[in-house]
């Protein structure tokens, strides 16, 4: 029997299955045949129109991206879509990969669902421990019911279907729209806004004060990569950079406000909500398996996704 793998990656068009597509570029093996989808190519909410895609790619393995993301302030206000849309997703990608005898699943959580009020660090034990951040607990539930349905999948038919947990991730590609973007897509759009008009003040919501943890995407790419390769458990595992690279969301702005050039004045607009005060998440179970891992240093990242930006601007999801 051949031992070639047909991997379907759902959510291909979006910021990480971009990153996984470029890594791919220069870390390609002969038996993998890598498909990528978007919403073009079916819709993941639809039981037929999943079904319809597994039948045309008769995939062995499955990297499912695929899901309704976005910001703090998106999540605030459509809580049921966020819940309902990714559940649809999960439920119709998991069942149609065990009726279809489709051999691993990696699928995605997010150290944004993690419980509210927890010890920090966070850690993979944890996912369950409570409820979520009020802001998001739709996406929270729905992420987390994915690691419900690979323990019972696994369980009830041995199927091996597993998920990774990313902090932040940005890079090329992400989505730029004021309505739903992460924080840095929407602060880079508003400083590419602002330079080009000559502008002096870059305002940024909130306090500046909150933690987070950001992966750079084509380091999780690579790291994505990996764990449909080599990582064979059913429990989640965190994809993050270390907690001493936890940067606050004022450190952030100057980052940016430096790779833009920018030397007007920035501004905290405290009138607007902060979101969790930090979600920091330990990546020592990853760092078991990658002790050497070298995550590209953020200043860095930061520039090239500003680079990035800056050259395709007109084409981007703005
Ligand atoms: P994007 O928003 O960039 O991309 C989302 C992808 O999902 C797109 O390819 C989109 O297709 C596809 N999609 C959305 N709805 C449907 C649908 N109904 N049917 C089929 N496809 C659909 O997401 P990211 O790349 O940022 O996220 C990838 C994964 O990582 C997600 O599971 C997310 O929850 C998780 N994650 C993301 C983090 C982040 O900071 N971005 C942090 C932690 C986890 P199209 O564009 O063609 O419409």
């Amino acid at each position: 029997m051949s031992d070639s793998k047909v991997i379907l990656v759902t959510g291909g068009s979006g910021l990480v299955g971009k990153a996984i597509q470029t890594v791919l570029e220069s870390d390609a093996k002969g038996d993998e045949k890598w498909i990528f989808v978007g919403s073009k190519d079916a819709d993941l909410c639809d039981l037929n129109s999943t079904k319809a895609l597994f039948e045309k790619h008769q995939p062995t393995h499955v990297i499912h991206l695929a899901a309704m993301v976005g910001g703090l302030f998106h999540n605030m206000s459509h809580n049921l879509d966020f819940l309902m849309n990714n559940i649809h997703m999960n439920d119709n990608v998991l069942r149609l990969s065990h009726e279809t005898g489709v051999k691993k699943v990696v699928s995605c959580l997010s150290t944004c669902i993690f419980p509210d009020k927890t010890q920090y660090p966070i850690d993979e034990t944890m996912v369950h421990n409570g409820p979520p951040h009020p802001s998001n607990f739709g996406y929270s539930y729905a992420k987390r019911l994915i690691d419900v349905m690979n323990q019972a999948y696994h369980n009830q038919h041995g199927c091996t279907f597993t998920s990774v947990v990313p902090c932040n991730v940005f890079g090329p590609h992400d989505n730029y729209n004021p309505e739903s973007s992460h924080v840095i897509p929407g602060l880079i759009k508003k400083l590419q806004d602002i330079t080009s008009a000559g502008g002096d003040t870059f305002t940024v919501m909130g306090t500046g004060r909150p933690l987070r943890q950001f992966i750079y995407s084509l380091d999780l790419a690579r790291l994505f990569i990996w764990v449909l390769r080599s990582y064979n458990e059913i429990d989640p595992i965190i994809l993050s950079v270390d907690e001493e690279a936890e940067v606050s969301i004022k450190q952030l702005a100057e980052e940016l406000a430096k790779a833009y050039d920018f030397k007007g004045k920035i501004v905290f607009d405290t009138s607007k909500a902060d979101g969790q005060f930090k979600k920091t998440a330990s990546n020592k179970k990853l760092r078991k398996y990658l002790p050497d891992f070298q995550f590209t240093p953020f200043p860095q990242a930061i520039k090239e996704s500003v680079d990035w930006y800056r050259q395709n601007h007109a084409s981007a999801r703005n």
